[in-house]
């Protein structure tokens, strides 16, 4: 008879560096080559057990990159817990947009969310256009937690969403 735990979390960041992949694997441990683009967001549900005695419910928005929903996302990271922000460690202009809304973020969300950095695509490290050094120095200024992932191989990604949940107040 644990405690469970619900919290909400938004996925933000560039179109196509992996935010509904990351979702698909953290939820179905499944992965899609050809994943159709979000239209405005999509919600999904997981839970992570974090020992006997807790259980943390994740549900998940994952929103679209698109420029033309960027005036929806306010409404989704209003109320978030927690954000996942996700570049593409292949495309540098996609860790600029996810310092853009980092910044969103810090300025307009909850004070208290709870925000990791992706770096998502690190399977494909022989076309890398971001060092791990610099996403994570970075990272430790803004005050994020940061993890390479891959939704393709599944590195990491468990290891991203638990130390969200580890890090949320649990009371
Ligand atoms: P979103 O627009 O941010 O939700 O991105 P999607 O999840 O739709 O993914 C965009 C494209 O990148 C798709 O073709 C995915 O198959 C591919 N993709 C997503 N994650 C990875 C990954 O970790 N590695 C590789 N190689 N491709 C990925
Ligand atoms: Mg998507």
């Amino acid at each position: 008879q644990g405690k469970t735990y619900q919290f909400k979390l938004v996925l933000l960041g560039e179109s196509a560096v992996g935010k509904s992949s990351l979702v698909m694997r953290f939820v179905k441990d499944h992965f899609d080559e050809y994943r159709e683009s979000t239209i405005g967001a999509a919600f999904l549900a997981q839970t992570i057990s974090l020992d006997d005695n807790t259980t943390v419910k994740f549900e998940i928005w994952d929103t679209a990159g698109q420029e033309r929903y960027k005036s929806l996302a306010p409404m989704y990271y209003r109320n978030a817990n927690c954000a996942v922000v996700v570049y593409d460690i292949t495309q540098a202009a996609s860790l600029e947009k996810a310092k853009a809304w980092v910044n969103e973020l810090q300025r307009q969300a909850d004070p208290n969310i709870v925000i990791a950095l992706a770096g998502n695509k690190c399977d494909l490290d022989s076309r890398r256009a971001v060092e791990t050094e610099t996403a994570q120095e970075y990272a430790d200024e803004a005050g994020l937690l940061f993890f390479e992932t891959s939704a393709k191989s599944a590195h990491n990604v468990t290891q991203l969403f638990t130390s969200i949940a580890k890090k949320m107040p649990l009371d």
